[in-house]
């Protein structure tokens, strides 16, 4: 357990005013701390309605006040919450009055976590799982945070790390002991089986990273289409609100918009982009390059026309949904639609959503919620699933060579979880976290 000497404090919960706030204290002084401010302590983790006073016997304020002592504690140290009215003169009152006590000072962002990480009570993974389920938006978002939060991603990684560790002690018992009869004769035989069962499994885990990803950062939908073929109008339809300028001038939209749709529970992040076509504005230009960009790194692209304009001889791009506008308008353009809608008349729309919900849940379907949900889980189970496969290959190299190929993979799992050193991450990680957390 690492030793803090200094005691933090921070208003844990939303901004005031509110109906309460709780302030949270954590470390070593916290015993003496609350006696000052409240007199006998409570009892541990029992809520108690008490007086709140400065060291010169003002009241700052009454509030029920919890006391968990070390090591039953978020952090591990010795916590209390204190729960005042959520006043911003009472929350201020007793936070000038903890910055007198010696050691005690304001926590940074992410401090509390971080020690609790320090001292064992979260694994990395459990840390990031916490951060989004603090920035959870969707349903989807809030069950996927949850499962890691609370230990289900890790546990699956800690019981692949200790297989990799049997696996590499019973190679080092054959290495050792050659010719022992205790230890079974072909090791080897049960090593690699299990090591193959392994590849299979990290691999089919990691299949599912797409979608943890998409689950967590947003299934990403882009708006294409001509100059004037309702993009924007499209836009704002579907995000109840004005997000884009709407005009009848063409090329209005040169940059690209975001907004972010709840559909079905899943966070949806819908791109408006600049009309496609041909022109010399260097702006418009870029813009269009953005465009671009963009819809090749789209989960689904909303390829859009004005059913009241000439057909063009535009290519919608593969796997695109072809959606008509303007459908109140007469119909000149012959081309085949998924769908017709008309933001003027508001119809299609519920029609639209519902097909965008079918399309993202061919394309999201988590058979868990227990699968990776970043990069650098994607990137440390693919490490690890490519040294897995290499202790396979080219038996004749000799165990020493591929019980190493093992240590690899299992320090990658353990990267993940934090049990391998992590030193250079921890920054990173903690650093999503905003202050009281
Ligand atoms: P964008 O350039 O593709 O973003 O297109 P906008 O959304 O700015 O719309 C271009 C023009 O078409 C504007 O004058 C809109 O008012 C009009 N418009 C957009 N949607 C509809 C619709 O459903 N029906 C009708 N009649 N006009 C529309």
């Amino acid at each position: 357990m690492l030793r803090h000497t200094d005691t933090i404090f921070a208003l844990s919960s939303g901004a005031v005013p509110a109906g309460l706030a709780v302030i949270r204290i954590s470390g070593e002084d916290v015993p003496s701390v609350l006696a000052s401010l409240i007199g006998e302590l409570p009892p541990p983790r029992q809520a108690a309605l008490r007086s709140i006073r400065t060291r010169n016997g003002l009241t700052i304020d009454t509030g029920l006040i919890l006391f968990f002592p070390a090591p039953n504690s978020f952090t591990g140290e010795n916590v209390a919450e204190l729960q005042l009215h959520g006043g911003r003169a009472v929350v201020n009152a007793l936070q000038n009055e903890l910055v007198i006590f010696q050691k005690l000072r304001q926590a940074l962002p992410g401090e509390f976590a971080r020690r609790a990480y320090e001292n064992g009570k979260l694994d990395l993974i459990e840390v990031e799982g916490l951060a989004d389920l603090i920035a959870a938006e969707t349903e989807m978002q809030r069950r996927i945070a949850l499962e890691q939060s609370a230990g289900g991603l890790s546990s699956i990684y800690n019981g692949w790390a200790d297989r990799v560790t049997r696996a590499r002690a019973l190679i080092e018992a054959e290495l050792d002991f050659p010719d022992e009869e205790d230890v079974p004769g072909s090791v080897s035989d049960q090593v690699w089986v299990d090591v193959e069962r392994l590849v299979r499994e990290v691999a089919d885990h990691l299949e599912q990273a797409g979608t943890g990803e998409i689950i967590r950062d947003g299934f990403k939908i882009v708006i294409a289409g001509r100059p004037n073929a309702g993009k924007s109008s499209l836009m704002n339809a579907l995000a109840l609100r004005d997000v884009a300028i709407v005009t009848d001038i063409a090329g209005t939209t040169r940059d690209i918009l975001q907004v972010d749709l709840n559909i079905d529970g899943y966070l949806v992040k819908l791109y408006d982009t600049a009309g496609l076509h041909d022109t010399d504005e260097v702006v418009e230009r870029e813009g269009i390059r953005r465009a671009r960009k963009l819809m090749a790194e789209a989960d689904l692209v909303l390829y859009v026309e004005d059913v009241s304009a000439e057909p063009s001889a535009d290519q919608a791009p593969d796997g695109a949904l072809r959606v008509g506008t303007k459908g109140d308008l007469r119909r000149r353009s012959k081309s085949n639609y998924e769908l017709v809608v008309s933001t003027t008349a508001g119809t299609g729309l519920e029609a639209l959503r519902a097909l965008i919900g079918q399309h993202l849940k061919t394309k999201v379907h988590p058979q868990s919620m227990a699968i990776p949900t970043r990069a650098r889980h994607r990137d440390a189970l693919a490490a690890s699933l490519a040294a897995l496969k290499a202790s396979l290959r080219a038996p004749e190299r000799g165990l020493d060579l591929r019980a190493e190929d093992l240590r690899i993979a299992g320090d990658e799992l353990g990267r993940i979880t934090g049990r391998v050193d992590v030193e250079n991450l921890l920054d990173v990680i903690f650093g999503e976290f905003c202050i009281g957390k």
